[in-house]
């Protein structure tokens, strides 16, 4: 449900300044400008899923970039099964991207599909949140660094193929309960959780796993 001080899932990654976007929820671009940010300097888009609190802000977001006369080209990283939906939505939004002054390029992903884009390894794996191959988690690795984000889950044993030591797990906890969560953190010797898409009642809510375990908060920063 829509809330007075929270927005739907955009979760913003930087590396040594290059921006990646996972999910564009509705507002994603009025948070960006009012972090400064403009639309433009995101060098990649990535989508988990298209449910409308995942991607309803997409298309205001091109517009953004059309707007502000964008020169870079822009990946825009999407499941198989949902790009082949993308001309009809910018159709039915009157967007065109070959008028456009930027070029998109977009680029689709199945299962382990590893894509290198704005400073970050990507690595795709689905989840049973719709159905095989129209929902997904990624794997971001920088450097050393790597950083587990699911989209919407309703588990997270998909997760438990991505072995590899991570230092922080971003989980959505609408659909998968903390205690979940806490079960494969421990399992996954991950220190570090922040949840997101979090219900009004779990605003509070903190266990304890011997680590940070936190709720994300509007525009909040995160170091790994
Ligand atoms: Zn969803």
């Amino acid at each position: 449900m829509a809330v007075p001080d929270r927005n739907p899932a955009a979760l913003l990654f930087e590396n040594d300044t290059k921006k990646l976007l996972i999910d564009a929820g509705d507002g994603v671009s009025r948070s960006l400008a009012g972090a400064g940010i403009t639309a433009s300097s995101l060098a990649a888009v990535a989508l988990t899923h298209t449910h409308a609190d995942h991607a309803g802000g997409l298309f205001w977001l091109l517009q953004q970039m059309k707007l502000e006369s964008r020169r870079l080209p822009l990946t825009l990283l999407l499941p198989e099964e949902a790009a082949a939906g993308l001309d009809a939505v910018n159709s039915w939004f009157h967007l065109d991207p070959a008028r456009w002054s930027f070029p998109l390029k977009i680029k689709t992903f199945t299962e382990n599909t590893i894509i290198e884009t704005a400073g970050f390894s990507l690595r795709a794996l689905t989840s049973d949140h719709i159905r095989e191959g129209a929902s997904w988690s990624f794997i971001l690795q920088a450097g050393t660094k790597r950083v587990i984000y699911t989209g919407d889950i309703h588990s997270l044993d998909h997760l438990l193929r991505a072995s590899e030591k991570s230092e922080l797990l971003i989980s959505e906890c609408t659909h998968v309960t903390p205690e979940q969560i806490t079960v494969f953190a421990r399992k996954a010797g991950i220190q570090k959780v922040i949840l997101t898409h979090i219900p009004p009642e779990l605003m509070n809510f903190i266990p304890d796993i011997g680590g940070t375990f936190v709720c994300a908060r509007e525009q909040e920063t995160i170091e790994v």
